[in-house]
């Protein structure tokens, strides 16, 4: 069908959703506009996991060996609990790329944005524009016609929302509401390697479980920074990203944990704080010749640390159904019915490990008991070949 689609497709958002995208269609000999409504490509400062599925992807969209070079890649996945301090267990990665095919590893998020912007601007297919607000389509059959803020309005033979969580255009084509505020807030900052203690420096990537709370530390940037994400539940809401968090309300939450995470978190001074929020699954989200994917597709909690990965299977699948189907249309119909169990897996399964690593009580003891027991086979729905 790729000769069919002579101009343009257009991705309104430039995050890793929409670049995997561009990416992808590229890959396939489609032509694309990613219209991006900030003044440039940007991450917010902080790190991202990548499991295996997000390598395979990487790979498949031609910027594997790039991501690799901005990669940390630890030696295990630790669970501490943060009452005692004592270690639930530690699951070497040694063995992933045998057991998966690909590594599991650690990056700075505007280091892999970088990755994705080289790529996109070595592309001759892919063309990127800033400062484009995207607040309007209509599909009339033909053409989509979407319009910016700015003033501007495009045609093209077929649109993607890849806007994130709060997407205009999954407002327009779905218009299911606001996204599901959790309760559950994060703050995350970066340390430089010299303010953490040595011996929490650890090259691995480290959960501390505590009750209603868990904290994550992981080295960034080849050991000279540490991203540090502290989550807990509160009734706090503030709409939106990265606003300023409090660190009077961060410590009250984490009164009852030990010593270390206590030390940990006293090293940050400039907290940014994310409420974080999801959607319930659904099953169709294209209409005609317009689709969603990633964070506006299936927005889930970061417990499973998916949210990437799962937008960047989406890119190569929808890029898929566009090269092997007849039309637009069929290919938007097909692409979401080939993504949403496991999409939808994930989310409902992100908000579970949620609630497991913030147990308390007899609940704790269980999950402590439970979690020694964690093997790759537990893994292999997540990280196999989807
Ligand atoms: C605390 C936390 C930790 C996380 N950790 C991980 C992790 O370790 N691993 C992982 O895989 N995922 C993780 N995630 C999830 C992951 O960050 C997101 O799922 C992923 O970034 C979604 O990408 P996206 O491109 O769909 O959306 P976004 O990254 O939100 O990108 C959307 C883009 O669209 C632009 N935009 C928005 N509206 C418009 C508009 N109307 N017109 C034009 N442009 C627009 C935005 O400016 C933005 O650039 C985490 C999330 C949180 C909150």
């Amino acid at each position: 069908m790729k000769r069919l689609i002579d101009r343009p497709i257009i991705i309104a958002g430039g995050g890793i959703g929409g670049l995997s995208a561009a990416l992808a269609l590229a890959k396939r000999g489609m032509p694309s506009l990613v219209l991006e409504q900030a003044a440039e490509f940007k991450e917010v400062g902080a790190g991202i996991q990548l499991g295996p599925n997000c390598w395979r992807a990487l790979r498949e969209l031609g910027v594997e060996d790039a991501a690799k070079k901005v990669a940390v890649f630890p030696e295990a996945l630790v669970m501490m609990d943060s009452i005692t301090s004592e270690q639930v267990v530690s699951i070497p990665l040694g063995g992933f790329e045998k057991r998966f095919g690909a590594p599991y590893a650690l990056a700075h998020r505007a280091d892999l944005l970088n990755v994705f912007l080289d790529a996109c601007k070595a592309e001759a297919k892919i063309t990127l524009e800033t400062s484009r607000h995207v607040k309007s389509f209509a599909d009339d059959g033909e053409n989509v016609h979407v319009a910016t803020s700015e003033g501007h309005v495009y045609d093209t033979p077929a649109f993607i929302g890849a806007d994130g969580l709060w997407s205009t255009v999954r407002g327009q084509l779905i218009g299911d509401g606001r996204p599901r505020v959790s309760g559950h807030i994060s703050y995350r900052s970066v340390l430089r390697a010299e303010d953490v203690p040595e011996y929490l420096r650890r090259w691995e990537m480290v959960l501390w479980a505590g009750p209603k709370c868990h904290m994550v530390h992981y080295p960034l940037r080849g050991g000279e920074l540490f991203n540090l994400v502290a989550t807990f539940h509160s009734n706090r809401y503030e709409e939106g990203w990265n606003a300023y968090g409090d660190p009077a309300e961060l410590h009250e939450h984490y009164k009852e944990t030990c010593a270390d995470v206590k030390l940990m978190l006293s090293k940050i001074a400039a907290w940014r704080m994310w409420v974080l929020c999801d959607r319930e699954p659904i099953k169709m989200w294209s209409k005609g010749r317009v689709t969603l994917t990633g964070d506006a597709a299936h927005p889930m909690l970061q417990y499973l640390a998916q949210g990437a990965g799962m937008a960047m299977e989406d890119a190569l699948c929808l890029a898929k159904c566009l090269d092997e189907s007849d039309s637009v249309e069929a290919a938007f119909e097909a692409y979401p019915l080939k993504r949403y169990l496991r999409t939808g897996r994930v989310q409902l399964a992100a908000r579970l490990y949620g609630e497991f690593y913030h147990a308390d009580g007899v609940r704790r003891e269980l999950r402590n008991e439970y979690v020694k027991h964690a093997s790759y086979e537990g893994l292999a729905w997540l990280y196999d070949q989807p």
